[in-house]
């Protein structure tokens, strides 16, 4: 196991039902998922304290507490479900760098996040292997990119980057930097929701010294949004790192426009620019969280009619079998047939999506 023990909110983290108060009862879901067999290539359990504070503990039916237990309907795996919904590995430049499009790459820096969603389209991924990423493979990537001058931005994802402890960030965003220049250095984190006191003035002072450094942030319900994740937001903001933000569309928690612009408003009124809002990936044992994207297309209309008064990311999907992101729209988006959505990418090749979920 990698030593997480450096934060305390990452030391205190649930990771096991036994962990759970007293007076947290199961459901008769959650129950017999932690009953069952543990699969060892699927996501673990594990939860930050303040992140469970968040959810109402008596209420089932709770969004936030559905985004962080587990049920027996992960249990569930649909034929057209894989374990690499994205084709990742098939984009694999060198080991950790997914290089998918011309002028930007992602590197996954951790396995290990603050606290795991259930719906993760990386969930069969992040228990393949448990890493944080050693400073040779540091190294590997930050050549890559000096030898790549067409990449204008590095996205730094995982599991979540901010796991890792000051010296390791800044002695990677040093690299990166000391290889280019003139790169974007894009965090793609979890932390201000799950882990808000990770975002200290001293992170600050080391993203903004490695700068340009700006955050995408991944926020799917108002209620997440407390004071410890505002002054988190705060902190990033008032430095002058720009935050945007990514939401999944997650059947039962957010599926309701109301919600939706609750969220998007809500991030409005702490400067963070909503970016994208996603269709569920086909990752094996998601089905009970995707909302059918018929549905979906009608809950963005809805949205869209208020885009006056609040700002609507873009409802994008990455296309199954690694088609990269598109716009669910024409002309990326052609028809239904049979069953199945028709999408086409950039390059004009075809790709399928079910229109059940
Ligand atoms: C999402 C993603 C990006 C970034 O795409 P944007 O549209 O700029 O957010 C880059 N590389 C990979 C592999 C991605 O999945
Ligand atoms: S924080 Fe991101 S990578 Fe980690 S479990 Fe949640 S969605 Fe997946």
């Amino acid at each position: 196991m990698i030593d997480l023990d450096w934060n305390e909110d990452l030391r205190g983290r649930i990771v096991k039902p036994e962990m759970l108060p007293a007076d947290f009862a199961l459901t008769a879901e959650e129950a017999e998922y932690f009953a069952s067999a543990p699969r060892p290539e699927t996501l673990d359990f594990g939860v930050t304290r303040s992140f469970f504070g968040l959810a109402d503990g008596g209420n089932a039916d709770d969004p936030i507490r559905k985004e962080f237990m587990p049920t027996s309907r992960e249990l569930e795996e649909k034929a057209y479900e894989t374990g690499d919904p994205l084709c990742e590995k098939k984009y694999e430049a060198v080991p950790l760098l997914v290089h998918r499009y011309v002028n930007r790459a992602l590197f996954r820096v951790t396995s290990l996040c603050a606290t795991y969603c259930r719906f993760c389209y990386r969930r069969n991924m992040l228990n393949e292997r448990k890493f944080v990423a050693t400073g040779e493979e540091m190294r590997a990537v930050a050549d890559y990119i000096a030898s790549r001058p067409k990449l204008r931005e590095l996205l730094i994802s995982g599991g979540d980057p901010l796991v890792l402890d000051d010296e390791r960030m800044d002695f990677m965003l040093g690299l990166f930097r000391e290889a280019r220049r003139d790169i974007t250095l894009r965090v793609c984190t979890r932390t201000p929701v799950v882990l808000p006191a990770r975002i200290t003035p001293r992170l600050v002072r080391i993203l903004k010294r490695h700068g340009p450094v700006r955050a995408v942030v991944h926020f799917n319900h108002p209620d997440e949004i407390a004071d410890a994740t505002r002054n988190a937001i705060s902190l990033l903001v008032d430095s002058g790192i720009p935050v945007s933000s990514q939401t999944v569309l997650l059947r039962s928690i957010n599926d309701d426009p109301d919600v939706l612009l609750g969220l998007f408003g809500e991030l409005a009124k702490i400067r963070v620019t909503p970016y994208y809002l996603f269709q569920g990936d086909l990752a094996k044992g998601t089905s009970h969280f995707r909302v059918p994207l018929g549905e979906g297309i009608r809950i963005y209309e809805e949205l869209e009619r208020n885009k006056a008064e609040v700002p609507i990311p873009v409802y994008a999907l990455d296309l199954p079998g690694g088609g990269g992101k598109v716009p669910i729209r024409p002309p990326y988006l052609e028809g239904l047939e049979r069953g199945w959505f028709r999408f086409r990418d950039e390059e004009g090749n075809p790709f399928m999506y079910p229109a059940e979920s």
